[in-house]
């Protein structure tokens, strides 16, 4: 028998339609090129989002065509995720930050037929399109001034956005349609080979802003002004543009602007509540405060992902009266599946349980598998995670991989351990971990205890193979400014701190470590570099 029930089918527009008829006050303010904020509402936002359907139709765009964008967080890249999908084709974010090859081989993977871009990457979205036969259209998100004297790539048109709204009729009313239907498209780059397209639904991408909502989740309310650091090209801004709007929340989008002065400044001027990066943005902002003497006037929390985030950090912001929590996922998980919120039992957990990952939302799944199965939760045997549920990736967009076990969990190549409260400890990844005869020693443990040498900046640990041990760490450290440790002081520095055969026996100083588009380390680069035999 069924339920007596009504069936609507789980669409991002009716996101958007909800927040114009019950948030239409709220909204979005954005940061323009030239430091200038403007205001749009959701309701505003809404019904530009309708015109922008027109736009696409008259640019050709049919149900279930890719339409990229390179852009980053503003309104207008907001009416692109909810007119784009509203319409039923599929919103294709590109990382500007990738190279001219790579976005060139995305665009030409997913056959997108037309390219919405920020002004300052109409350069590269040109040195990219001419590798894409199937691109018709580059749209440059402003005015007909904002294109420039830009000779467009042999048989590609160029427009200006604001001139092709202001021609455009708004469609009447959103679409209906089948809620597994493709919505946005994403590409994430793995350790070897080319960068493989994780393709959103709306099903996964509306209940995963159900769970980012969540008062566990990054947990958002209509009262609140929330500060996407994130990019929207990564993830999705980690489902905000979704989550916001769904409860009437104020988006503060920072445009290029995501220097520490920049952010502070907006964070302060627009009275931000909460804030959403990744690590490396918060130690910058930190720094930035503690050298001034500013202040954050409003905000409460921030929250961390991408990265582990520091007790450093966490202690850090807590002197500020701001509160650090992170979540853990993935491009291919939507991206949250934890999140580090109490529970009864770890409301008085000692101050580095923040640095423990979080335990699962509902709507996803975890488990960390060793070699004898799944791992017990005793806080202490590893394991590789993997994950599954409404918002994780079955596949790639194109790929004929199989990427999931035979009893359907995604594993996700991070290892870790999971406590009896269910929390989540990542202690390493599966290409990162050292062996050592026969020992598990854990890079991110060995960067962790350098980045907290008072002398570095920053901290690598790879392993280099040794006649004896088969592997041993070697440490890479970039000193702080200004100072000058000596490889011996760091080496030392670890003793007593890890087990004897986890202390490394060679630290090598540099000045940079090597960084890829989305400011992870680039450890093949290093193993390049380090392992390279000598002529
Ligand atoms: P994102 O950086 O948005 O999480 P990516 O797909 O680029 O998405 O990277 C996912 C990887 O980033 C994870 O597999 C994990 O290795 C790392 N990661 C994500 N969140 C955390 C976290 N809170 N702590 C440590 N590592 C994390």
């Amino acid at each position: 028998m069924l339920g007596l029930m009504q069936r609507r089918e789980l669409l991002i527009s009716s996101i958007i339609v909800h927040a114009a008829r019950h948030h239409g006050e709220a909204g979005v303010i954005s940061r323009r090129k030239n430091g200038a904020l403007v205001g749009a509402s959701y309701a505003d936002i809404e019904l530009r989002a309708r015109k922008l359907m027109g736009v696409l139709r008259d640019l050709g765009v049919q149900f279930g065509d890719r339409v990229a964008t390179l852009a980053m967080n503003s309104d207008r890249h907001l009416e692109l995720y909810y007119a784009i999908s509203g319409m039923g084709a599929i919103c294709h974010t590109i990382n500007p930050r990738l190279s001219v090859d790579d976005i060139g081989y995305i665009l030409d993977h997913a056959e997108d037929g037309v390219l919405f871009v920020d002004p300052g990457f109409l350069p590269l979205a040109k040195g990219a399109a001419v590798r894409t036969p199937s691109l018709r259209a580059i749209v440059v998100l402003g005015e007909e001034a904002e294109i420039g004297t830009c000779n467009p790539p042999h048989g590609k048109a160029v427009y200006a956005y604001e001139t092709l709204m202001s021609q455009a009729a708004a469609a009447p009313d959103w679409p209906e349609f089948d809620e597994n239907t493709a919505s946005g498209l994403c590409y994430t780059s793995g350790t070897t080979g080319r960068p493989k397209g994780v393709l959103y639904s709306h099903r996964s991408s509306l209940l995963h802003a159900f769970g980012v909502c969540m008062p566990d989740g990054i947990g958002l309310r209509a009262t609140d002004r929330v500060l996407p650091v994130v990019p929207m090209f990564h993830v999705n801004a980690w489902g905000l543009p979704y989550a916001a709007p769904m409860v009437g929340a104020t988006l503060l989008m920072p445009g290029r602007q995501l220097d520490p002065v920049s952010v502070l400044r907006l964070m302060n001027e627009e009275r931000a509540d909460l804030a959403v990066g990744v690590p490396t943005v918060w130690s910058a902002l930190l720094a930035h405060v503690r050298a001034t003497g500013a202040r954050f006037d409003t905000l409460k929390r921030i929250m961390s992902g991408g990265a582990a985030l520091p007790l450093a950090l966490v202690e850090g912001f807590e002197k500020f009266g701001v509160e650090a929590m992170q979540g853990w996922g993935m491009t291919e998980t939507s991206p949250l599946v934890t999140a580090n919120r109490p529970k009864p039992a770890t409301v008085d957990a000692p101050a580095d349980h923040a640095c423990k990952q979080g335990r699962v939302l509902f709507g996803s799944d975890l488990r960390i598998m060793g070699a004898e199965g799944e791992s017990p939760w005793d806080g202490k045997t590893p394991g590789e995670v993997s994950c599954r549920g409404h918002w994780i990736a079955s596949g790639y967009f194109r790929h004929q991989d199989n990427i999931l076990t035979r009893d359907g969990w995604l594993p996700t190549g991070d290892v870790g351990v999971i406590d009896r409260d269910g929390f989540l400890k990542l202690t390493d990844r599966t290409k990162d971990l050292i062996k050592s005869g026969g020992e598990w020693i854990s890079s991110i443990e060995l960067e962790n205890i350098a980045a907290s040498h008072p002398d570095v900046a920053e901290a690598a640990a790879i392993a280099v193979p040794d006649a004896i041990w088969g592997e041993r760490p070697l440490v890479i450290v970039v000193p702080r400014e200004g100072r000058a440790p000596t490889p011996e002081a760091i080496r030392t520095f670890f003793e007593g701190k890890v087990a004897k055969y986890a202390v490394p026996d060679r630290v090598a100083i540099t000045d940079a470590l090597p960084h890829g588009a989305t400011g992870k380390l680039l450890k093949t680069e290093l193993r390049r570099i380090y392992l390279a035999p000598k002529a």
